[in-house]
C-alpha cells in the first residue's frame, strides 16, 4: 500500500470519528489535528515504506501508548462506518486484512498460540 495512500485513508478515519464524536464538522478538534499529525509523522518514518500493510496490521506497532490508545479509538468507532461513508476504501482494507491474517496464519502453522481470539 501506498504511504500517501495509507494516510488518506487514516485521515478520512479520524475525520469521520471527530465528526461523530467531537462535533466538528469541516476542520479536526485540536485533539484529533494532534493525532493526525503524529500518525503522518509515524507513517512517513515507518521502515516498511510502500512495502507495507496498513498500520493496524503492522507488527511493529510504533505508536506511543497514548496515540496508540487514541488511534485504536478511532478505528474501532470508525471501521464499521467507513462502509458507509467510503465503501470502497473500507472494502479493500477489509480486503487486506484478510490477506494479511491468512499470511499469518500459514506462517503460524503448527505452532499453538493462546489467545488468538481477537479482542474487540
Ligand atoms: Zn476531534
Amino acid at each position: 500500500m501506498r504511504k500517501e495512500k495509507e494516510i488518506e485513508v487514516v485521515k478520512l478515519m479520524i475525520d469521520v470519528y471527530c465528526r461523530g464524536k467531537h462535533k466538528h464538522k469541516k476542520e479536526l478538534c485540536e485533539e484529533c489535528e494532534e493525532l493526525w499529525q503524529y500518525a503522518k509523522a509515524r507513517r512517513e518514518k515507518c521502515p516498511f515504506g510502500d512495502e507495507k500493510t496498513f498500520c493496524s496490521n503492522c507488527k511493529i506497532h510504533c505508536y506511543k501508548p497514548s496515540m496508540r490508545e487514541k488511534i485504536a479509538k478511532v478505528m474501532r468507532y470508525s471501521g464499521p462506518r467507513m462502509m458507509f461513508y467510503h465503501p470502497v476504501i473500507a472494502f479493500k482494507h477489509v480486503a487486506e486484512t484478510m490477506k494479511y491474517k491468512r499470511k499469518a496464519k500459514k506462517e503460524q502453522k503448527g505452532v499453538k498460540v493462546k489467545n488468538d481470539k481477537e479482542k474487540d
